[in-house]
């Protein structure tokens, strides 16, 4: 199952991520608006990596390394 980059429920674009980089690739990652699930952060960052990294609303995006 691919990552929702839009939540398929309140197509908000915001997620929340519990431990941020230092969770492994298997959390998941839900919506920050209605909590739905989007998808693991393994995917999440394998679409940062090969699409865009202004996926967050925060003001600082998160790095990749
Ligand atoms: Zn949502």
């Amino acid at each position: 199952m691919a990552f929702q980059l839009v939540c398929a429920k309140c197509d908000s674009v915001g997620v929340i991520m519990d431990h941020g980089e230092l969770a492994p690739p298997s959390t998941i990652v839900r919506c920050s608006h209605c909590e739905a699930e989007r998808g693991t952060l393994g995917e999440l960052r394998n679409l940062a990596i090969s699409h865009r990294r202004d996926l967050f609303d925060t003001a600082e995006p998160p790095q990749f390394n």
